[in-house]
């Protein structure tokens, strides 16, 4: 079984790897106008990565999740600690920072940082090495940055999930852009049409990344669609 990466709609997304690890991203489930899912339909989950704590992202179903699943949840020390507050046990809980890596369930993940604004701590994204060495990047919510030419020189990114619906967020011009830095095998535009402010299709996106960064594949998901890595 190859890796899979499904799209939940907005920032959400489950990567079910060929090890049987499913890692969620972002698991925004209810309210998530996109998301095709309801909680108790997730199954198993060994493990959570947050990127901050605005509620299109943490969402409110954490708690309920890993009761019942048992999954850790990674994220700042800051967010975690509001997750324990919320119930989530502190052994359910991983809490690190910027350029650290943790490995959960023969999962490497490295956060970094991010461009955008959060309650507790700082906004971040992550780099998830699953256990075939496949390399996927979360920008989470920021604006370009050009360190994420770094990003592209440290780690060889086979797939890229990033934000385009600007407003909050990149816009489909510095995604675009943000390819030639990033150089990822392919790329899944996210946090789009969920909101009526935000850009409503990948459109634009599709179209200056071609012109941009055309080596790079760009794969368009309906929420509920996944790809393999
Ligand atoms: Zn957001």
């Amino acid at each position: 079984m190859p890796n899979s990466v499904k799209w939940l709609g907005h920032a959400a997304c489950q990567v079910t790897t060929t090890g049987g690890c499913v890692i969620l991203i972002d698991p925004w489930i209810t309210g998530n106008p996109g998301c095709p899912v309801k909680k108790e339909d997730i199954g198993k989950v060994d493990i959570i990565l947050v990127t901050h704590d605005h509620f299109d992202h943490m969402g409110t179903d954490i708690p309920d999740l890993v009761r019942a699943t048992g999954a850790k949840v990674i994220g700042q020390p800051e967010l975690v600690g509001i997750l324990q507050e919320a119930g989530v046990p502190a052994e359910n809980t991983v809490g690190m920072n910027i350029g650290g890596q943790v490995e959960v369930a023969g999962i490497k993940v490295t956060m970094t940082q991010a461009f955008h604004s959060a309650t507790a701590g700082d906004a971040v994204g992550y780099i998830i090495t699953l256990e075939d060495g496949k390399t996927i990047y979360h920008a989470g919510d920021t604006g370009i940055f050009a360190s994420m030419e770094l990003l592209g020189r440290i780690y060889s990114i086979d797939l890229a999930l990033l934000p385009i619906g600007s407003v909050y967020v990149m816009d489909p011009l510095q995604a675009a852009y943000s390819l030639t830095l990033l150089k990822p095998g392919k790329v899944v535009p996210i946090h789009y049409g969920t909101f009526p402010v935000l850009v409503q299709d990948a459109g634009e996106f599709v179209k200056l990344a071609g012109e941009k960064a055309p080596g790079v594949p760009v794969e368009v998901l309906k929420p509920g669609q996944e790809i393999v890595i």
